[in-house]
């Protein structure tokens, strides 16, 4: 048996699109649950739509969603080069033998005369396109046109005739008519390849045997099956994959919706690093993205990537494209934050949105926030409004009317205030259930309720409405601190 060797082969034009990752995950699921190996190609044939550092984000980002290439421009391998731009010398060599064998044919339209063509195409009602009128060209007419200087592109002879069938392994069986097939450029006149002739001779050279990419490909399919045949070699198979459709549900999720906003007003996420920066887990967002056109069975819908390896199956891709349930991307996040992570690992994690929001981080304090933060965030950013407060470096007291709970007023809420500290003074063990013992008694005591003490409290001593559960936050933050700070909200109600 051949070893199944996959590949993703992005163009180096932009940020990795979360559509992308998509494909490239299904690509790399496939060869593992094979035990194959996984490609990187970098096709960067298109030099004016080349974007600086696009390679490196995108191994940035494969890689930090665990999607680990087993070849690539990076690490090398022995089919290499992985940049096509490297490799123009292969396609000019097989350029040519299409031409020597007669699959092929140098033109030499200029684009004026290629212009031309496709206003008598339209006045024709005709789809642009080239109607091989250099096909045949004479030895004398070539040399003629050479002599004027004309650098020729070279054509590929499409078959026109009949029809072109394939079995797509997502798709099912597939059938096009040759006749409206063109005789399109394989080799542009600066020595450059088109995507249709560099990518059927790398596919062929670096032994893939299953193409996976977008269904944006299908109609092209055709082509690349005739290109293959005229060289000869072996047609790997296909499976054009479905694409994500915008979470407004209208259209392809693409490039164009970065920075656009859906019907709630939030921010539509378009790019792997927008993920990122929004503060997902890597996880989460391949368990998710694995659940999208593709399912595991039983129902399921979190399971770790290793089993979704052992259960990857192209047949169980669905064709059609597929909806965006964006909104479950929050509630797996959530699964894993609190189910699939180690408090080590998730302080780790949450340090970044803290220290991008500015914050200096003690680690000790971090180490004993996290457990808290765990079961109440869904997103690593949410610790920034949860717990924040832990790590400014002056306390920000809270507002007068923040303090004051449900049907109290500021006098209440001071009395109430004034009767915790000489208790809580004189707790021996400064811990959580000393001091939920001893409050919940008080508010008996005081015939209120416990959520208006615990909340008097809870503004208090962090600053805030919404935080981690006030007795562990004020176990961290010490008693001298925590009274420190009930003074000085009795202080701000006395105004
Ligand atoms: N470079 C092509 C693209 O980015 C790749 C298509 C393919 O996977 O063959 O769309």
């Amino acid at each position: 048996m051949k070893t199944v060797r996959t590949r993703f082969a992005p163009s180096p034009t932009g940020s990795l699109h979360i559509g992308s990752a998509r494909s490239a995950l299904f690509s790399w699921l496939l060869a593992k649950h094979h035990g194959g190996k996984f490609i990187l190609r970098i096709e960067d044939t298109d030099q004016k739509r080349y974007v600086e550092n696009a390679v490196e984000e995108f191994i940035e980002m494969l890689a930090w969603l665990g999607i680990h290439h087993d070849e690539g421009p990076d690490i090398g391998g022995e089919f290499g080069p992985y940049y096509q731009s490297q490799r123009l010398e292969l396609y000019q060599k097989w350029a040519k033998w299409l031409v020597e064998n007669d699959k092929a044919y140098y033109a030499y339209d200029t684009p004026e005369e290629l212009e031309q063509i496709n206003q008598e195409r339209r006045a024709k009602k005709l789809p642009p396109g080239y109607d091989g009128r250099h096909r045949d060209l004479t030895d004398e007419q070539r040399a003629a046109y050479e002599a004027e200087g004309r650098t020729p592109v070279i054509r590929f002879k499409m078959r026109r005739e009949g029809t072109t069938q394939v079995h797509d392994l997502v798709q099912g069986d597939v059938e096009f008519r040759n006749n409206t097939l063109q005789d399109i450029v394989l080799l542009k006149s600066d020595g450059f390849p088109t995507y249709h002739l560099a990518h059927v001779i790398d596919d062929h050279f670096m032994e893939i045997t299953h193409v996976t990419r977008s269904n944006e490909w299908l109609p092209s399919l055709p082509i690349h099956i005739n290109l293959w045949n005229a060289f000869g070699w072996e047609i790997p198979a296909y499976a054009h994959l479905p694409v994500l459709l915008n979470p407004n549900g209208k259209g392809k999720l693409s490039k164009r919706h970065v920075g656009t906003k859906n019907e709630s007003g939030e921010q539509i996420l378009v790019l792997v690093k927008e993920y990122k920066e929004a503060g997902y887990l890597p996880e989460a967002l391949v368990n998710f993205l694995t659940n999208i056109g593709w399912n595991f069975g039983d129902e399921r819908e979190i399971f770790t990537v290793q089993e979704a390896i052992q259960r990857f199956d192209l047949s169980g891709v669905n064709p059609a494209n597929s909806a965006y349930p964006i909104e479950k991307l929050d509630w797996i996040n959530g699964i894993y934050i609190r189910e699939h992570t180690s408090i080590e690992r998730l302080a780790e994690l949450l340090r970044e949105p803290l220290q991008k929001a500015g914050l200096k981080v003690d680690d000790e304090v971090l180490l004993k926030v996290t457990p808290l933060v765990q079961t109440r965030i869904t997103k690593l950013n949410d610790v920034v409004e949860l717990a924040g407060f832990f790590f400014h470096e002056t306390f920000i007291p809270p507002a007068k009317e923040d303090i004051i709970q449900k049907k109290m007023d500021a006098a209440s809420t001071i009395k109430l205030l004034e009767a915790t500290l000489p208790r809580l003074e004189a707790l021996e063990t400064w811990t959580t259930d000393a001091m939920l013992q001893d409050m919940d008694a008080l508010a008996t005591e005081l015939a209120l309720k416990r959520g208006q003490v615990f909340g008097a409290l809870r503004v208090a001593v962090t600053g805030q409405k919404i935080s981690t559960p006030t007795f562990e936050t004020m176990e961290i933050l010490g008693k001298d601190e925590s009274l420190k700070r009930i003074r000085l909200a009795i202080d701000i109600l006395k105004g």
